[in-house]
């Protein structure tokens, strides 16, 4: 039987049709980035990996039950950006990765650095939002086919362009999934991402970032800016 890639446009739009669902997904890693933040990667099955297509910069809701201030179950949904390029193992399966800062008070992200764990599981609705790069044949405003050929980047061989990000705290998680996908994605492509930070303990994807401007250093500039560090 002969077999039919689908073209990246087609199975982005056809994701896009489909209005968004909550899956239960298997927490496959649970990784700290810095004392109040994590990265949380859930293992998408074969079957559901065309449910979780998504395009750099695009978000997920994460809905759960946890006891309200009164001790009552309470179910509560909250939004984390993909902070991964999309990819596709051999078997079919991806990956969804989001990174959790806490927020003093805040009830999920609280529980989430303190109790989540590989093999737990969560409601993760489909990936929404609009937050993804414009960028276009001509430098211009990008058609939706180019948007959504960011799902495979081997499509934007040819593509270019010069891009700036400003970034701060966990703003980052959406923009770096973007820059590794648009640096990836073409030889020429500059990225200038400007990330501010109260102090160099709180940056997170440190080491990542270090590594994909070791990977990218003529191509990719990071200008770290920390607000309360002491010079
Ligand atoms: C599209 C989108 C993408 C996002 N991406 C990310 C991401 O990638 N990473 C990330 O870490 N976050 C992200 N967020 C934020 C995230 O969704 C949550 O809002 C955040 O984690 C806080 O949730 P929480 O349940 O911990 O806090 P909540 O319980 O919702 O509390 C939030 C704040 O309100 C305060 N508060 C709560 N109740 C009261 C009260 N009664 N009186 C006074 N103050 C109160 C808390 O102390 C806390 O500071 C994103 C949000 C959106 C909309």
């Amino acid at each position: 039987m002969p077999v039919v890639r689908q073209t990246a446009a087609e199975s982005a739009q056809a994701a896009g049709r489909r209005r968004p669902s909550f899956h239960t997904l298997t927490v496959a890693e649970v990784r700290r980035l810095t004392e109040d933040a994590i990265e949380v990667t859930f293992g998408v099955p074969a079957e559901l990996a065309g449910r979780f297509d998504y395009l750099p910069g695009q978000y997920v809701a994460l809905r759960t039950t946890l006891p309200d201030e009164d001790g009552e179950p309470h179910e509560i949904r909250r939004s984390y950006s993909i902070c991964a390029e999309p990819r596709t193992f051999p078997d079919g399966s991806s990956e969804i990765r989001v990174a959790v800062k806490q927020d003093l008070g805040g009830l999920f992200s609280t529980w989430a650095n303190a109790e989540l764990k590989a093999g737990d599981t969560l409601d993760v609705m489909s990936p929404m939002g609009a937050f993804v790069s414009k960028h276009g044949r001509d430098g211009k405003a990008a058609d939706q086919n180019v948007m959504n050929s960011m799902n495979h980047p081997e499509d934007l061989a040819g593509e270019a362009g010069s891009f700036v990000a400003i970034a701060a705290g966990s703003g980052i998680t959406p923009v770096i999934a973007i820059a590794r996908t648009l640096l990836a994605a073409n030889p020429e492509t500059r990225f200038d991402l400007i990330y501010a930070n109260k102090a160099a303990m709180d940056v997170m994807f440190l080491e990542e970032l270090a590594d994909l401007k070791d990977k990218y250093p003529q191509r990719l500039a990071i200008h770290h800016v920390l607000s309360r560090e002491q010079r």
